[in-house]
């Protein structure tokens, strides 16, 4: 795939199917991976394990409202969340410190506008992915890394482990997806070959700062790394 944005998953959470195949039309159109679940009861369940880069989420939802499904997310993710609310009033507070939502539009909106606002925001959100000042640099050239200055010594499968958790920090990652990422040759292994990889990992990182925890597990989901 030489379009890097196929692989941009943005997860639709809207309980009216028109207006849902619009979205997921236009999205798809601007070359992102759209996914679309109709009930507030249904977005735990998408998220597990496979956090999307982008949600775009209603405000009024069978199953599980808007603002409670918004509280959800920023509990467990910094994943960017756009609003979608026929409430022109309640902008403030799904923008505020209360929800934490990234931006918002208010119905009726154009497609073109909503597409604007994701990629404004997906730009955003990729120009602080690697901050200058993170304590983990990679060189993907040379498969070196080092931690708060320190040199990492790590095999090539321990780099590309890193690189994949530090690709989306904080963002879980199932050990399905990382097989994926790390046996790109499509070598069967088994999970516990990626958690005796990630073993190495940590106790080559807790050399460098041994009150940390950055590669955390998340039970039932995966690991994420957490700098
Ligand atoms: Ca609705």
């Amino acid at each position: 795939m030489s379009d890097t944005s196929v692989d941009i998953d943005v997860l639709i959470v809207e309980d009216e199917p028109k207006l849902a195949s619009v979205m997921v039309d236009f999205i798809r159109a601007a070359g992102y991976a759209p996914r679309w679940v109709a009930n507030g009861a249904q977005v735990a369940a998408a998220v597990a394990g496979h956090m999307p880069h982008l949600i775009i989420l209603d405000l009024m939802l069978p199953g599980r409202d808007g603002r409670d499904i918004c509280r959800d997310l920023r509990s467990i993710s910094d994943v960017p969340i756009i609003m979608v609310t026929a409430q022109a009033e309640e902008v403030d507070r799904l923008l505020g410190l209360e929800l934490g939502a990234d931006d918002y539009v208010c119905k009726p909106f154009s497609p073109l506008e909503l597409v604007a606002r994701v990629k404004a925001i997906l730009r955003r959100a990729r120009i602080h992915a690697h901050p200058e000042t993170s304590p983990l640099q990679l060189d993907e050239a040379r498969l070196q890394a080092t931690y708060r200055g320190a040199a990492l010594d790590l095999t090539p499968i321990e780099f590309r482990l890193l690189a994949t958790l530090a690709s989306r920090p904080a963002q879980v990652f199932s050990r399905n997806k990382l097989m994926d990422r790390l046996y790109t040759d499509g070598r069967i292994v088994e999970d516990r070959t990626i958690d005796s990889h990630v073993r190495k990992l940590r106790r080559k990182l807790e050399a460098i700062a041994p009150e940390e925890d950055v590669v955390q597990s998340v039970y039932g989901a995966g690991f994420k790394l957490v700098l």
